[in-house]
């Protein structure tokens, strides 16, 4: 089969497209026929070998696929060759404490897809069956590979980490991104209030165009100071923060009395320094978010199925150019999700 490997570690690093041997299912496994997979900023991050985990080469990244069922291994049932399938790329063991009570998120034994194990920049991909989740009928191939990772990640923030009430402000960082323009869509449809951020006119028009209420302009100082205003100096009750850094910093001056931070990222730095004062006083939270469990891609899909969440598809790419879409990726030129079609 044709595939995309990682070879060499860098920014940008070495992809190649090539020919390698069709995987073949262990006794729990299915081969999945790829149909489409997203790019997201993970790819990146192993693409640099930025990861906190040991990562080994090459490897066919890939993390957020769809595609239909090639093949099954000797142990698999309840699955069919042909079945139109979404793919939980945080992998996990399935016995654990955590995976016992439908905490795969925090899975004891959990391995990332594309990452820590061959992924769907490729014709076909060797899945546990564990993490398939069936495509409802009216999604396409290409929503599903620009939502299940970077959607159910939002859905995991705002559904199940942090709830959202009818009316509350809610602050949804980076609206042109993946995360973000999820974000914004389910805030809105929970009756939340949106504010989004964009360092550019086109990211903000963008994050617009996903229905924020309000879009600030991060690239000037003052952000944060805009949010006390808009609000007439409550400050936002939710922020869906995914970036770290200063960001996260400033996230804490717009924070309401009583508000929830909510982060599940850290390009922007991974430390922050906090004011304990303002924080303990104002009983205010900072949750961390990691990924999703198998109801949040559910919970996706099904809203992806009846036009509650629609994918923000910026572009899409033939596998053979696989590096090119990484380079816009890394470029920060993508609004929304670039999608790869094998
Ligand atoms: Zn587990």
């Amino acid at each position: 089969m044709k595939a995309v490997q990682l070879i060499t570690h860098g920014a940008p690093g070495q992809l190649k497209y090539l020919e390698v041997p069709d995987p073949v299912p262990g006794p729990k496994e299915v081969v999945v026929r790829v149909r489409a997979c997203g790019l997201n900023r993970l790819d990146l991050w192993l693409e640099e070998g930025a990861l906190p985990m040991p990562l080994s080469l090459p490897r066919i990244p890939g993390c957020e696929l769809s595609g239909e069922i090639l093949s099954l291994g000797s142990e698999v049932s309840g699955w069919r060759t042909g079945d139109r399938v979404a793919v939980q790329s945080n992998l996990f063991c399935g016995h654990c404490e955590f995976c016992e009570r439908g905490q795969e998120s925090i899975c004891l034994h959990g391995q990332l897809l594309g990452i820590q194990r061959d992924g769907g920049f490729a014709e076909q991909v060797a899945v546990p069956a564990s993490a398939l989740v069936s495509l409802p009928d009216g999604v396409q191939f290409n929503t599903a590979a620009a939502l299940t990772l970077a959607g159910s990640t939002a859905m995991h923030m705002l559904t199940c980490r942090t709830q959202v009430k009818k009316g509350d402000w809610v602050l949804a960082i980076g609206g042109a991104s993946g995360v973000g323009s999820s974000a914004i869509q389910i805030a809105k449809h929970l009756g939340a209030h949106v504010i989004s951020t964009g360092s550019t006119a086109e990211k903000r028009d963008f994050a617009a165009r996903m229905g924020a209420d309000h879009v600030l302009d991060s690239s000037q100082p003052n952000w944060a100071g805009e949010v006390r205003k808009i609000t007439e100096k409550h400050g936002v009750d939710l922020v869906v923060e995914h970036v770290g850094g200063d960001v996260l910093k400033q996230c804490f001056t717009c924070l309401a009395r009583g508000g929830t931070i909510v982060t599940c990222g850290a390009t922007g730095g991974r430390e922050v320094p906090l004011t304990l004062w303002p924080f303990f006083v104002k009983e205010q939270k900072l949750i961390g978010s990691y990924g999703r469990n198998r109801k949040d891609i559910v919970a996706t899909l099904d809203w992806a199925a009846d036009g509650r969440l629609k994918p923000a598809i910026h572009n899409v790419y033939p596998l053979s150019e696989t590096p090119r879409a990484f380079a816009a990726l890394r470029e920060r030129t993508v609004l929304g999700k670039a999608v790869i079609e094998p």
